[in-house]
């Protein structure tokens, strides 16, 4: 199979066939639909193939980090940066509350501080950029700091997506997903995936899914595997509407802080302008006024859609620290998805939402 095409024959349809199928005849390939579905091999082969190793595809994105950290001994140390999406604090959280795991939390743009809390780790999670502060982390120095430290490294790959950076190349060990973002893409599916090189990871990750049951459903993985074939283009469109978007922002005298990496102010600039392909479609910016300001920002516009979640084709606007366990960000920061509308609709819609809370404030 090549790109989740089934057959080369002729006749042979484009798309797979998707089987909607709990029970199979006896003596085939695949006993059960816990265990196997030809439309999951499919999303698998397609995205295993961008990202340079072999997929296993999840119910969730968090179906999917639990996968992995469910691979853990009792009471292992992981290494996790404490900016990273809050799911994952909150499960390492829940594990360390219940005596199953001990996770350390780090700033993951400072490699030398990461590696020095790997000592001893059982897993370093990585994530770049992060959500929502975009800090950027170095892949290849912090996965050949904890090989030698014999720690394996994860990188949580759903901001960025393998169209931008491939964290197995860069020496990660593992990699997961939020399929329900950019590789689905279109808001209409919850998924996850891990892609390893690593058969004693995939064999294990295989066993964790057959055994825990946190399986994709046949047309969701359907869904999915469509949303992929437009990834790399609604991606470039999207990119290039949150590059416009960060620098008109940068500029506004409404806001007082933009975090994209694309822009030359960013701290971790350099660096992703090395690792990534491009600076990714996501940011967030901060407000004057803080939270009453960022507030009514997000409830004036009209086009971008106030929600949370990211990766589709239309624009989401949140702000973040409305959220439990996100207490320790600026209050005033609000997190961009930006999607692949046109972008001077967009443009017209934030400066107009800036412009009108201004208006308000004044009154
Ligand atoms: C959304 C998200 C997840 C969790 O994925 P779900 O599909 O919602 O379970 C994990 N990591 C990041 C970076 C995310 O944005």
């Amino acid at each position: 199979m090549v790109a989740g095409r089934g057959l080369h024959q002729p006749g042979a349809p484009v798309n797979v066939p998707v089987p909607f199928s709990s029970t199979y005849r006896a003596d085939g390939a695949i006993a059960y639909g816990r265990e196997d579905n030809a439309v999951w091999a499919a999303l698998e082969e397609t995205i295993g193939s961008l990202e340079g190793g072999s997929a296993v595809a999840f119910s969730s994105g968090m179906a999917a980090i639990s996968a992995v950290v469910e691979t853990l001994p009792a009471g292992a140390v992981v290494v996790v940066p404490g900016d990273a999406y809050s799911g994952t604090r909150r499960l390492l959280r829940d594990l360390s509350d219940r005596g199953r795991a001990v996770p350390r939390e780090t700033d993951i743009a400072d490699t030398e501080a990461t590696l020095r809390l790997c000592e001893g780790a059982g897993l370093l999670w990585v994530e770049t950029p992060t959500n929502p502060l975009m800090a950027i982390a170095d892949i290849a120095a912090l996965a050949e700091g904890a090989g030698r430290l014999g720690v394996p490294v994860v990188a949580d790959n759903t901001f960025a997506t393998p169209v931008l950076q491939r964290p197995l190349d860069l020496g990660a060990d593992v990699v997961v997903h939020s399929v329900t973002k950019y590789l689905a893409g279109h808001s209409d599916v919850v998924m996850g995936c891990v892609i390893t090189r690593d058969d004693t990871w995939l064999e294990s990750l295989r066993t964790r899914r057959t055994l825990h049951g946190a399986i994709p459903g046949p047309m969701e993985a359907f869904l999915a595997l469509r949303g992929i074939r437009t990834l790399s283009v609604r991606l470039e469109r999207a990119q290039a509407n949150a590059a416009e978007l960060a620098g008109r922002l940068a500029t506004h005298p409404m806001v007082t802080r933009v975090r994209y990496p694309g822009l030359g102010s960013h701290p971790g600039h350099e660096l992703a302008a090395r690792q990534m392909r491009g600076f990714g479609a996501m940011l967030s910016f901060e407000v004057e006024g803080g939270r009453g300001v960022a507030d009514s920002v997000c409830a004036a516009v009209e086009l971008c859609v106030p929600g949370t979640s990211l990766g589709g084709v239309e624009t989401l606007i949140e702000r973040r620290q409305r959220w439990a366990g996100e207490e320790s960000l600026p209050e005033g920061l609000i997190r961009l998805s930006v999607g692949i509308e046109h972008v001077e609709d967009l443009w017209s819609d934030l400066s107009g939402a800036l412009a009108s809370t201004a208006r308000t404030a004044r009154r």
